[in-house]
Formats: C-alpha cells, structure tokens, sequence
C-alpha cells in the first residue's frame, strides 16, 4: 500500500556485532544444578518471590518455574500472571523489556532479573527519541508498537501488542479507518500489512534470531521430511513465512505442535520453545529451521543470545541479594501502562464477544 510516510533506515549490523559478544550463562556440572535447584526453591519461599521465565530461556530455567508454581510463558503473559499471583517479588528470566513490562503492569511490586544485560535486538533497534521524533511527524497516524521495546517507546504508543494479537489489533484499527505507524520488527509489521491490508508504516528493526531463518535452506530441509509441518515465527522474513503451515505467536506454536496430526514439525523461532512443545507432544519430532550456521554468517543460531545469560547460578545470586531489580520512572510507567492495558482490555473483549471476531482476520 502507498503511502507519503516513511520510516528511518535502520542499521541492524552492531547490534547483532554486540549480540555476540554476550556471555552465556556458565554450564554447570550436575552436582552445581542440583543444589541451585535446591537453593532457588528455598530462597523463592523466603524471599516471597514468584518465577516468570519465557520461553526462549534455557530448560532448567522453565523446569524451576514449573515445580514453584511459576510461569513459563510469552512476555504479556508474564506480566498478568505476576500481577494476578499473591507474591511481591516477581522474578523474570529473559530480557530487559520483559522486566520493565512486569513492572509497567506491577508498580507496587519488586521485580528482579538474573542480569540486567539481556537486551533484544528490537528494543535496541528503536531507541525512543528517534522513535518518538519520527511519530511527531505523522500526528494522523495510530502509534502500535510491538511488546518487544522500551518503557519509553511503549509511553509514545498508543497501543501495546504482542505477535499473538498484533493482527486483530490492527484489523479492528484499520476498519476504524486508522492509519498506522507500526514499531519496531518490520517482518512483523510486514506480514500484518498483509494480513490486514491496513496503511501501515513500519519502522525497520529486526530480531536477530529470527532474521537468521534461511528460505532456501528451509525448503531443501522440508523436501527431506514432506509429512512435516512446518511452523514459523512471525518474526521471521517473508520468504520464510510464505512456506508456513502455521503462522503464529510462541503459544500458538506449542498449541499447534499438539493440536495438528503431524508426526514431524520444522520449527522457525528459538529453539528453546523446544521444552513446552516436547511437553504438549513428547512422542513428536521437532526440527530446527535453518539459519545460516556456524561458521557462516549466523551470530544466533536459533537461539536468543541474551536469553541465554539467564542461569540458574545469577538467579539465585540477584535473589539472595535483591541485585538487578528493575526500575521504570513513575510517569513513563503510568503512560505506558494505558497502551499496554489498551491491549489486555482488547484481548478481554475479543473472548467475552463484545468485538466480533468474525471480520478479523486470523494470523495462519
Ligand atoms: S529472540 Fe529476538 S525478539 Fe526475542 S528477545 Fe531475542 S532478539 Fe529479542
């Protein structure tokens, strides 16, 4: 769709350049997980703490979750369960924004993180003065940006979405005749132009893990294995999601793994969802997607770099001593909680019926 607006060029090349120079998490030897496991669900009793882990975070870090009465889930899905659970510490593994979303919908709570340098190569794609500048410009434009930014870019939208609802959100704006600035993951935002057909300007950013996901590798791969579904982030470039059975957020994966008939799925996102889809369908098979590999020009891999400086080991350190908790100014808060409630409010009246979901197109 034409239209006069247009977003700023991105370079995504130093932000994958500082994405690999993250640490991992240390490996730990069987006897140092036992007792970590051990210690962690002492100090969450103590410490009056819950656990939220997404997950793209490594298995021990999704396990502990589970045996705690935690969470393992997407970033929205996080935040309203550490709203809704009684403990006033919240404890997130994954990275930053998923943080500073926690307590954006949990101000009067603590809200700790395994380390404070897991970033997201969207969030850092879309630094909020530029962002915020760019939307001065176009004032006849919606602003809906992705979960995947800062406090402050969240403070500048008017709505707040995740991948799972990103599509009825911008349906239901477009019928409205809303025209749309669309922030930050431009494959994202590409797929629902598509989808929708609304008049979107998307802004350029990108995730690094997903933007690694190789088409023509991917077609090779499902020549191998025809009977395979093969299931695709929308985060992923459209040549990859062109070839998608299913379309679909992190949950909608996971449900897709155990609702289709399929004995084989190729799976396009972080390979670390690999532990909820072996819970939903262990007797399944589950293939990577490929990326460009080691040694070629893949810096991820399939799996988040910065998720992966989530450990068991900095867990129980920032819980012992309350290190690494979060911290969003009160105002910039308070305004991006409207464009994140605007969402969940949204979600809420797509289940009880008060929006038709008749019209609005699905994402697969
Ligand atoms: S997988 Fe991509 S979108 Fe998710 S946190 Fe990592 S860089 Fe960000």
């Amino acid at each position: 769709m034409m239209n006069s607006a247009q977003a700023p060029t991105i370079d995504i090349e130093p932000i994958r350049q500082q994405a690999l120079l993250t640490p991992p998490a240390k490996p730990l030897s069987e006897a140092e997980r036992q007792a970590l496991f051990a210690r962690l669900k002492r100090l969450l009793k103590e410490k009056d703490a819950v656990l939220v882990a997404h997950y793209y975070t490594d298995d021990d870090l999704q396990q502990l979750a589970d045996e705690t009465g935690g969470c393992v889930s997407d970033s929205l899905e996080m935040a309203r369960f550490g709203h809704d659970h009684p403990a006033g510490t919240i404890v997130v593994a994954g990275v930053r924004f998923m943080g500073e979303t926690a307590k954006i919908l949990n101000p009067e709570k603590r809200v700790l993180m395994p380390t404070l340098q897991a970033e997201c190569s969207l969030d850092l794609s879309c630094p909020a003065d530029r962002f915020s500048a760019f939307c001065d410009q176009y004032p006849d434009r919606t602003v809906v940006v992705y979960a995947n930014t800062s406090a402050e870019v969240k403070a500048r939208a008017d709505w707040v979405v995740t991948s799972s609802i990103a599509t009825k959100v911008v349906q239901h704006l477009h019928e409205k005749g809303e025209k749309i600035i669309w922030a930050p993951d431009r494959y994202l935002g590409d797929y629902v132009q598509k989808v929708t057909g609304a008049d979107m300007v998307l802004w350029q950013g990108a995730c690094i893990v997903h933007d690694e996901f190789k088409a023509a590798e991917l077609r090779k791969l499902h020549e191998k294995h025809p009977g395979a579904a093969v299931l695709v982030h929308p985060e992923s470039p459209a040549d990859v999601i062109e070839q998608a059975d299913v379309v679909g957020s992190t949950t909608q994966l996971i449900n897709a793994v155990h609702n289709l008939p399929n004995e084989t799925f190729i799976v396009a996102t972080d390979r670390g969802i690999f532990y909820k889809m072996h819970e939903a369908a262990p007797d399944k098979k589950l293939i990577e997607a490929p990326t460009g590999g080691i040694g070629a020009s893949c810096g991820s891999c399939a799996h988040c770099p910065w998720m992966a400086m989530n450990g068991l080991q900095n867990l129980a350190d920032s819980l012992e001593q309350g290190t690494n908790e979060i911290h969003v100014d009160p105002e910039i808060g308070r305004q991006a909680r409207v464009s994140v409630q605007r969402m969940i409010d949204f979600a809420a009246e797509l289940k009880t019926g008060a929006i038709g979901e008749s019209n609005i197109a699905s994402p697969a």
